[in-house]
């Protein structure tokens, strides 16, 4: 084996699968008895219950790429129209405005006219048309640079919600340069952030559908194919229940050794890690200290997600929307719900809603309370909001302890010093959602990326074999 992959999610799956491709001998590691990390989609009474992601943007081209590559062009499925999300405030819905970018209007009427701010909180936001321009040469906060451009209502009601909920911490503590690095530049073009989305807003065609995407299987059906790819391989081998202990070196000149949970000890060529931060730093402490010491500063945050299935007639009116964020100060558990049956063909059987609660992340509160308090408040709170009555069908809970990378002030310098501080132990590679993204195409891109570095090392970077579709 010359290249060992510790780390069975999206990230390492798609490092195997690049490396097997190229024909390079390589062993994938995954500790838990199931392959694909937070990609995990059950079927259960006709549900279909995504534990993790539901979806990745298409404008980030690597993940729709592999799902091509690997055959899946036609379980492409895109969201239902009319795209309808609503925004929770004053304990009423009040839809988010149509034509948003990131967290900025790309057209100025739907913004102008919509109830979800009031003519002098919108007053409040012209004020950044004549603002300076500030060159951001250091980090700062999302949530006080848009502050300060634009009032805090466009952040409570607007971007908290929208952002908060991605990285599942507060907008103020997330950072302007490795989460919306497109505000800086906008800021530097236009300098004016009004100004800069309305002119995005322009140069984008008409017409343009949802950035989302999802598979008709669900996500799980991405990592089928890519194992069933794997499966193909034939210098590749998968070997899951089986967890890297540690990694060690018998001096700083010598090669990586793989302690791994059997007992056994592997000697690879390269190791490419993507364990969530805590586990990696853990995994390399005996090799590169200081690099762990580093990991550790980069937070990881608990989140929580509730699925819940219910029949149409426990609905007065049974959602259409496709779901609804929280502004800040509302008297609610969850931060956001998504109508998974309305927003996507084929989650539920007829007759019925299904609903994905995300609770208590922003506020952290995910990590502190019991698996039954989360789902007794994902229940009541789906009823206060969306008027479900009695007991659901069907209940999941997943909750991500500790595994969610939250990109804070300063994340770009933690990550470059992590990297860097690896400049001594060159065979060993970093990938993964602590790092350079955490949607799936990010994690997809540094995948690909992680193993082309691992063939540079090796001098074996050469064709790549044809690829030969596994699922249609
Ligand atoms: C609730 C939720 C919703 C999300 N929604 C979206 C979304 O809609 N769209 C989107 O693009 N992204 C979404 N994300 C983010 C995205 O899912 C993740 O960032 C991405 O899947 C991370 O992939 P990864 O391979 O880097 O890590 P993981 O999926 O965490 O995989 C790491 C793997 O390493 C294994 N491992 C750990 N330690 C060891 C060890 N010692 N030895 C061997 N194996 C080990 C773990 O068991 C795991 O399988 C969401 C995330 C969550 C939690």
């Amino acid at each position: 084996m010359r290249v060992l992959v510790v780390g069975g999610g999206i990230t390492g799956l798609t490092a195997a699968y690049t490396l097997g491709r190229a024909g390079i001998p390589t062993t994938l590691l995954e500790a838990s008895g199931r392959l694909g990390g937070k990609l995990r989609t059950e079927r259960v009474d006709g549900f279909l219950v995504e534990a993790g992601p539901d979806s990745f943007v298409s404008y980030r081209p690597a993940a729709l790429e592999l799902a091509h590559e690997l055959g899946l062009r036609d379980a492409i499925v895109r969201p239902r129209e009319p795209r309808v999300v609503q925004i929770r405030t004053g304990g009423r819905f009040v839809p988010l405005p149509q034509e948003m970018g990131l967290v900025l209007p790309t057209r100025l009427r739907p913004f102008v006219t919509t109830p979800l701010f009031a003519p002098r909180e919108k007053l409040r936001m012209g004020l950044d048309l004549v603002l300076p321009r500030d060159d951001l040469t250091c980090d700062v906060g999302v949530g006080a640079h848009l502050r300060r451009r634009l009032g805090a209502a466009l952040v409570d009601r607007l971007a908290g919600p929208l952002l908060g909920g991605v990285y599942g911490t507060s907008i103020d503590e997330l950072s302007l340069l490795a989460v919306v690095p497109q505000l800086r530049d906008a800021e530097r073009a236009h300098r004016s952030l009004l100004l800069a989305s309305l002119a995005a807003g322009r140069a984008r065609r008409h017409g343009d559908g949802s950035p989302f995407v999802t598979l008709a299987g669900g996500m799980g059906q991405l990592v089928d194919a890519l194992v069933g790819a794997l499966q193909q391989a034939a210098d590749v081998e998968i070997r899951p229940r089986t967890a890297l202990r540690a990694l060690e070196r018998r001096r700083p000149d010598r090669p990586l050794e793989a302690l791994l949970a059997t007992g056994e000890r592997l000697r690879p060529d390269v190791v490419i890690l993507t364990a969530p931060g805590p586990e990696a730093a853990r995994l390399i402490e005996g090799v590169a200290t200081n690099v762990a010491t580093t990991l550790r500063t980069i937070p990881h945050g608990t989140t929580a997600v509730v699925s819940l299935g219910y029949r149409t007639a426990q609905f007065a009116a049974p959602p259409a929307d496709h779901g609804f964020l929280v502004a800040a100060g509302e008297p609610l558990s969850i931060d956001a719900c998504t109508i998974s049956s309305a927003k996507w063909p084929g989650r539920a059987p007829e007759e019925t809603v299904l609903v994905r609660a995300f609770v208590g992340s922003r506020s952290g509160r995910a990590a502190s309370m019991s698996d039954a308090a989360l789902v007794a408040a994902a229940i009541r709170d789906v009823a206060t909001t969306l008027g479900a009555r009695g007991d659901p069908l069907l209940v999941r809970l997943a909750r991500w302890t500790s595994q969610m990378p939250q990109y804070t002030v300063g994340h770009l310098d933690r990550v470059a010093a992590v990297f860097a501080g690896l400049a001594d132990t060159p065979s060993l590679i970093l990938a993964g959602a602590p790092y350079q993204g955490v949607g799936i195409p990010d994690c997809v891109a540094q995948g690909r990326a992680a193993a082309t570095r691992a063939q540079e090392l090796l001098g074996t970077a050469r064709a790549t074999r044809p690829v030969v579709p596994v699922a249609s």
